[in-house]
Formats: C-alpha cells, sequence, structure tokens
C-alpha cells in the first residue's frame, strides 16, 4: 500500500502539471456502481460539484493526496492497496483498471487506476460542517515540526499496544503502513512486539530519530516499489526505496547489521519482519 512517502513523491510530481487547471469533466470508464465513491456523493452530483473547479494547490494528509480547488472545496483520493494515478495526453489508451478519469482543459486527464478496488475518492465541502471523513481524526503528520519528541512520548505512553500495531494506527501517528513500521523499528532496534507504553527514554528518542529518517529517506528515494510492482511515482516510473529495505520482505535473508536470519512473525493482525538479534 502506498505510505506517507510515496503519496509525498506523487504529490510532488503532479503539483507542478496540475495546478491552475480546470477541470471540465470527470468519467468513470469502467463502472457504473462507483464503489470508490464514498457514501454521500452519487455519481451526478460528484460530477457536478467538480466541473469547472480549478486546481489551486496539494497537500498530502496521512496517506491522503488532496486537491485544494476553486471554489472552496477539496477533492480526496487514497489510493488504497494498488492505486495509480496517471497523468495522460486525452485519447491515448486506457490503463487497464482505469476507474475514474479527471479531464482537464488543456488536452490532458488524471487517470485513477485501482485493480483491487480498494481505492477512495471523496469531496470535502465546505457546507459540511463536521464532515464523516477519517481525515479529521488522523494523528500528527510525523515530518511536521510539531511531531516532538514530547509528542511522541505521550502518544506511547498512553497506548497499551505493542509498538508496531501503534506505529499502523493512522490516529495515533499519520501515514505509516507495513513497510516503513517494519524498517522504522529495524532502524530503531525496536521489537516489534514491545508494548509501547513499555519503552524507556532512550528507546523513545531512537524511535523519534528512526521515524523522521526513514520517511526522509524514503522520501528522497521516491518511494518503495514492494514485490507486488504496484507503486508508480506521478511520473509513472517506479521507486528506488526498496534497494534500501534492510527487513520488510526480507523474511529468510541475512541481516545487513548482524547475519541473523530475519524472521517474520503476525503482530496485530500484520505481517512484522525483524531481527531477533538486533531488535529488543
Ligand atoms: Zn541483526
Amino acid at each position: 500500500m502506498p505510505e506517507l512517502p510515496e503519496i509525498e513523491t506523487i504529490k510532488n510530481d503532479l503539483a507542478p502539471k496540475v495546478i491552475g487547471k480546470i477541470i471540465t469533466n470527470v468519467s468513470f470508464p469502467l463502472d457504473s456502481n462507483i464503489r470508490i465513491l464514498r457514501r454521500f456523493h452519487s455519481t451526478p452530483d460528484f460530477i457536478k460539484e467538480l466541473k469547472g473547479t480549478k486546481i489551486q494547490f496539494l497537500r498530502r494528509r496521512a496517506k491522503y493526496l488532496v486537491f485544494y480547488l476553486i471554489p472552496s472545496k477539496s477533492l480526496v483520493m487514497h489510493l488504497g492497496m494498488s492505486g495509480q494515478l496517471r497523468l495522460k495526453k486525452t485519447g491515448t489508451p486506457y490503463e487497464p483498471y482505469t476507474r475514474a478519469v479527471f479531464h482537464f482543459n488543456n488536452g490532458t486527464e488524471l487517470r485513477f487506476i485501482d485493480p483491487r478496488k480498494f481505492g477512495e475518492i471523496f469531496l470535502k465541502l465546505p457546507s459540511l460542517q463536521s464532515s464523516p471523513l477519517t481525515l479529521d481524526r488522523l494523528g500528527p503528520e510525523p515530518l511536521e515540526k510539531d511531531f516532538s519528541i514530547t509528542c511522541l512520548t505521550r502518544i506511547l505512553q498512553k497506548s497499551r499496544r505493542v509498538i508496531k500495531t501503534l506505529l499502523l494506527d493512522q490516529k495515533s501517528i499519520a501515514g505509516i503502513g507495513n513497510i516503513y513500521s517494519d524498517e522504522i523499528l529495524f532502524n530503531a532496534k525496536i521489537h516489534p512486539t514491545r508494548l509501547a507504553n513499555t519503552l524507556d527514554e532512550d528507546d523513545i528518542k531512537r524511535l523519534h530519530r528512526s521515524i523522521r529518517k526513514i520517511l526522509k529517506d524514503a522520501i528522497d528515494n521516491r518511494g518503495t516499489t514492494a514485490a507486488d510492482k504496484r507503486y508508480r511515482d506521478g511520473l509513472g516510473k517506479v521507486g528506488k526505496f526498496q534497494k534500501k529495505l534492510k527487513v520488510y520482505q526480507r523474511r529468510g535473508k541475512p541481516c545487513f547489521s548482524c547475519g541473523t536470519t530475519i524472521k517474520s512473525m503476525r503482530v496485530g493482525g500484520r505481517s512484522a519482519s525483524f531481527c531477533t538479534h538486533c531488535q529488543k
């Protein structure tokens, strides 16, 4: 699943190409029963709200990509397990599983491609005061200034969960998924099943540093295209961080630090890969 570094990369790639463009139409080539449009939109309403709007800027929040529009409303996308966004010239053949197409006024279009149908698209309208969107209930952004050691300490101390599960919880810290939780915990030398509230001051300092370091490195390397090969950046290319993974999808291979075989186990319903020697 694309996580914070992948969505950040896609946002950085797309922003210069779509800012200032006007959405002239929206179409759904495959599916009349549009599962990606969440809850409160009917397809005609969704199209009507978007037609004629101009893209003002893009932001990432957690794993969501948000297009801020004029007049004031936002178009929010979540790529789910395997979604991709491609900016293409109008008239070129659709890629398989192209589920939504946003047509622009300059002969290009943004295509939302989603083989496994876990993706979501929705509108945030100013008229909806307290919208039912998960976007409002997300935890802090780990690369923002206000995500301090104190902030992380508070999150850890009030938790009764294991650290791997806590890192994956978007309401605690935003944007981290299975790839980066494994890599962060390896970097911080913390075992994935440690209880979050048992981490001492040194553990927390290392964890804080590792969260920032791994996410920044992954952005610098344009994200991770893992074994499923699904992730593409905003230009349609694969990421580079898969070459730097230390534990994720390395089960059975030797640890780069100590040579011990990398293990994996189920933690809170997700797979965690780790080194039993390096991580305590
Ligand atoms: Zn090791």
